[in-house]
């Protein structure tokens, strides 16, 4: 990477009680020939390190010399939970907010990860397009999330090339359940909402970095790149299948123990009624629920830690709307 194409700055994004201040790294990268400017970041959610990685090899194999326009990228947004490898932080540091991606587009004199969020959306905002890398659980298909109807975060979602691209319906349209998780604050929501093309996409495998996820994700950025025309080159034709966020997830209605049918995997289609494993009490052996799907669709999330408690996700399906 050569010279002063490619630059870092550390930002303060927020202050601890104590007066320690929270840094990160922003890096930019600027091309040769102008372009649009591309926002990338990583690890809202501490534990989901494979954004993370993703960045780091997309820094080794970038050339800015072949780049028209810039990007913007930020490896670390998270410090609070990337040094608790954890999803949310503690009450003692935001009791308002755990979550930072419920936040966007932040609040200057709000809680901590409202401050966080406003300092980073100085970026986001000079942006044209936006990629917020997150990652799921070990079983969980790779792919990209964008919201329902906006057709060029739907380019950028099919550009990123995941087999699955997941539409999730926002404001009017969106269920009762996404106003009350507060999802208009994810950043792509938010940013989408400001007229940013945006897309989350979810990488599979939290804590271990994941040679496949990561791959997964550096190829992606290459080809958003593509598709923007920052980078030379064309994006592949891919079949890919576009379906429905499913925000009513198959959860537990008992804790116990889930045993998953052992011949289900993630990526299999399931019928409405279709058996997904069982739930039993570990000291009875008795089963308590017999968890099915709640519609015929696309099995893209299974839970593998076998010990729930009720109401906890089991298993995600999600409605084809198109192949
Ligand atoms: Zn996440």
């Amino acid at each position: 990477m050569s010279g002063d194409r490619h630059t870092t700055e550390a930002v303060v994004l927020a202050k601890l009680p104590s007066g320690v201040e929270i840094t990160t790294t922003v890096h930019t990268y600027r091309g040769t020939e102008d372009g649009p400017t591309l926002y990338v970041q990583a690890a809202q959610h501490g534990r989901e390190i494979n954004g993370t990685e993703t960045l780091r090899r997309f820094h080794d194999r970038l050339a800015p010399r072949s780049l028209s326009g810039t990007i913007v990228a930020v490896p670390v947004v998270n410090p609070l939970t990337f040094d608790r490898v954890s999803y949310t932080t503690p009450e003692q540091l935001d009791s308002v907010n755990a979550n930072m991606n419920r936040v966007w587009p932040g609040e200057t004199e709000g809680s901590l990860h409202q401050r966080m969020a406003a300092r980073l959306w100085e970026y986001v905002e000079r942006a044209d397009a936006i990629v917020d890398l997150h990652t799921g659980s070990p079983d969980m298909l790779p792919h990209v999330v964008f919201r329902e109807g906006d057709e060029r975060s739907r380019d950028l979602a099919a550009a990123f090339g995941t087999d699955l691209l997941l539409s999730e319906q926002a404001d009017e349209d969106a269920s009762e359940e996404w106003h009350r998780r507060g999802f208009d604050g994810k950043l792509r929501v938010a940013a989408a909402s400001e007229g940013i093309p945006s897309i989350t996409p979810e990488l599979a495998h939290n804590k271990q970095i994941v040679e496949d996820a990561v791959e997964i994700g550096v190829t992606g950025l290459l080809d958003v790149c593509r598709s923007l025309g920052m980078l030379p080159g064309d994006v592949p034709d891919r079949e890919q299948t576009i379906a429905r966020n499913h925000l009513g997830q198959v959860t537990a209605a008992d804790s116990g123990l889930f045993r998953p049918r052992p011949s289900l995997d993630v990526g299999q289609f399931v019928p409405d009624g279709a058996e997904l494993g069982t739930v039993y009490d570990p000291t009875t052996y008795e089963t308590l629920q017999t968890v099915t799907a709640d519609r015929d669709g696309l099995l893209y999330a299974l839970t593998r830690e076998a010990t729930v408690t009720a109401g906890d996700q089991l298993a995600s399906v999600a409605l084809v709307r198109e192949e």
